[in-house]
């Protein structure tokens, strides 16, 4: 038994090492991080979903819809945590209100949700949002929790039947949304990106309110974008205190 049982700490504690397993603060959210998946991995996982995204859904070819949003996009980005990722932003052709962020930087809002979009400032608060998730690593801590396991040992026998498996896991966990403090998380880290990159932070609250007026109108419309995130109300009155503490600090 206890040379088994040695055996397993042994195998288990290479297998570690060989995965390049760390403990990292999270600049972004200040907090201890177990890194199973190093920026590289992330950015090959993220690759791989987003092209199965674009697989499913047509990217917008509109040049000007597309430059829009990458520009705001790359502002705020560019005074984030993870500015060493290349971040890309392009435009779903859906009418559906969402958008969405996979890991490693790649970024997708659907031409319905633009439509709503009045000015830079609510754009900017939608894309803070998404990069926040980015950052704060929320989709691939997901991932390795649900794979961790499995993912080591892929990594370390390259199994392709195993990394088909984890960008499959990886695009249904990214569909299925995250968790209500992942949300929140993410509209604070939005508030700090959007006045950092010299946009107004109250864009996201104007969105959100129009969010909610629509949410008694055409529930349908933004059924996907309600059933992935908290309450509207609960999220424009605790932006709203992060507006008022961001700007205490100055
Ligand atoms: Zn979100």
């Amino acid at each position: 038994m206890g040379d088994k049982l040695f055996l397993f700490l042994a195998l288990a504690g290479i297998l570690l090492v060989v995965a390049g397993c760390m403990i990292v603060t999270n600049p972004a959210t200040k907090r201890k991080d177990i890194i199973l998946i190093d920026d590289a991995q992330e950015v090959e996982i993220g690759r791989q979903v987003a092209a199965k995204v674009e697989k499913r859904y047509q990217v917008s070819r509109d040049p000007k819809l597309n430059s829009w949003v990458k520009e705001i996009g790359q502002r705020l980005a560019a005074v984030s945590e993870r500015k060493n990722l290349e971040f890309e932003f392009k435009v779903l052709e859906r009418k559906e209100i969402n958008a969405f962020a996979l890991p490693g930087g790649f970024i997708y809002v659907n031409k319905g949700l633009l439509a709503m979009v009045d000015d830079d400032s609510e754009l900017a608060g939608v894309l803070g949002h998404e990069i926040g998730h980015i950052t704060a690593r929320h989709g691939i801590k997901k991932l390795q929790n649900q794979i961790g396991y499995s993912l080591l040992i892929s990594i370390l026998f390259k199994n392709n039947d195993t990394t088909r498996r984890i960008i499959d896991t990886a695009f249904t966990l990214i569909s299925l949304g995250y968790s209500r403090e992942d949300e929140f998380e993410a509209d604070k880290l939005s508030v700090i990106y959007t006045y950092k990159a010299g946009y107004n932070p109250e864009g996201m609250v104007k969105f959100l309110q129009k969010l909610k007026q629509m949410e008694k109108r055409e529930p349908l419309e933004i059924e996907t974008f309600l059933s992935t995130h908290p309450p509207t109300s609960e999220r424009i009155k605790r932006i709203k205190e992060e507006i008022a503490r961001m700007i205490g600090k100055k």
